[in-house]
């Protein structure tokens, strides 16, 4: 069997959406997906990737993958848009075997761990909500059948329009956060945990949007609220900023969203610098890379939360066959709420889109 042709489209989901088509001699296809590329990924498939792919044997993947990583090592060939692309075709390749063989993905990587996989909803709130808007939010997610979920708490991350924290302008350039900016994201993650109640995991994201301090400080104003997690709280490409931040605070720290391939997370695991790992599996590297990484934090015990990102019409969780303790994220699919764990699989589809990863 040969690759034939490579074919890219886009849609709209909480970011662009880049669908990769492969198409063979055999008249098998394979459909990936990506995100977090843009255009440059469209580009790079079309222009750079397609040609290297044609007459290629379609079950190669590792080979294929890892020429792709490395030949094109000037222009980036261990992280960003080119990875992303590579992705996109990682999965595909995966999807066309599968199709081939005719047997799940997971069976060609050593078999499935479970049956069902808890998931978490990733929601949004708003600085500005009181807290009978914070509960309403919360209620609508736990109807659904989640179990756990997660909100935004950095305030730029919002435009304030029309809520009580309207007049308040964020610096963009300034990461540390004033006093009344700090008490207010402790306050709004008291709220969310207390609708929630105590059955409820609940995980805050901060978008890399604080300096070290304010991360320290933040992390151990949340601790009596016993967070599932507080996401990135600083940039990522700074391991032992993050390594400082996790032994301060006895909230969990996890990071990993804007990393790439398994190099991408080593230091980060080698240096224990999170409590939990959440790699962007249509972003980091494909399906193949993935289970690589798992099996990486599994050698340091640290969890695996992965990320997916669905279109907007179609929540999507993806159960990994690797060891670390699977939970992954799922968008709602019109715009309040997303999140972790479930009652029901088929509950968590939604007509919400989260706005920021
Ligand atoms: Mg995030």
């Amino acid at each position: 069997m040969k690759i034939t042709s490579v074919k890219t489209a886009a849609t709209s989901g909480h970011c662009m959406h880049l669908w990769v088509r492969i198409e063979t001699d055999a008249g098998i296809t394979g459909l990936g997906e990506c995100v977090h590329g843009g255009h440059q990924a469209i580009a790079i498939i079309q222009h750079e990737l397609a040609d290297k792919l044609i007459g290629r044997d379609p079950f190669a993947i590792d080979a294929i993958f890892e020429q792709i990583c490395r030949s094109p090592v000037f222009e980036g060939g261990f992280a960003g848009a080119l990875i992303t692309a590579l992705t996109g075709i990682e999965i595909a390749l995966w999807d066309l075997k599968g199709k081939a063989l005719k047997v799940p993905i997971c069976e060609l990587m050593g078999g499935k761990f479970h049956d069902d996989i808890r998931v978490y909803c990733d929601c949004e709130v708003s600085p500005g909500m009181n807290m009978g808007e914070v509960r309403a939010v919360v209620d609508e997610v736990l109807e659904a059948g989640f179990t756990a979920l997660k909100v935004d708490l950095d305030i730029r991350a919002y435009g304030h329009t029309g809520s009580e924290t309207g007049w308040y302008e964020k610096d963009k350039f300034n990461m540390t956060p004033n006093r009344w900016e700090h008490d207010r994201m402790v306050e709004l993650a008291g709220m969310v945990v207390k609708a929630a109640g105590p059955s409820v995991d609940v995980a805050c994201d901060l978008h890399t949007g604080l300096d070290k301090h304010s991360a320290i400080r933040l992390a151990r104003d949340l601790e009596p609220l016993k967070l599932m997690w507080l996401e990135e709280p600083v940039p990522p490409e700074n391991i032992d900023v993050m390594a400082e931040i996790t032994r301060s605070t006895s909230t969990p720290i996890c990071a990993g969203e804007n990393l790439y391939l398994r190099h991408g997370f080593r230091k980060l695991l080698e240096q224990q610098a999170v409590d939990i790992i959440m790699p962007d599996i249509p972003k980091c590297g494909g399906l193949s890379e993935c289970r690589k990484i798992a099996e990486l934090a599994d050698l340091y015990s640290i969890p695996f939360a992965p990320t997916t990102s669905p279109p907007r019409s179609e929540p999507w969780p993806r159960p990994m066959s690797a060891r670390p303790s699977p939970i992954s994220r799922c968008w709602n699919s019109t715009g309040s709420t997303a999140t972790i764990g479930r009652r029901s699989p088929m509950a968590a589809r939604s007509s919400r889109t989260a706005r920021s990863p």
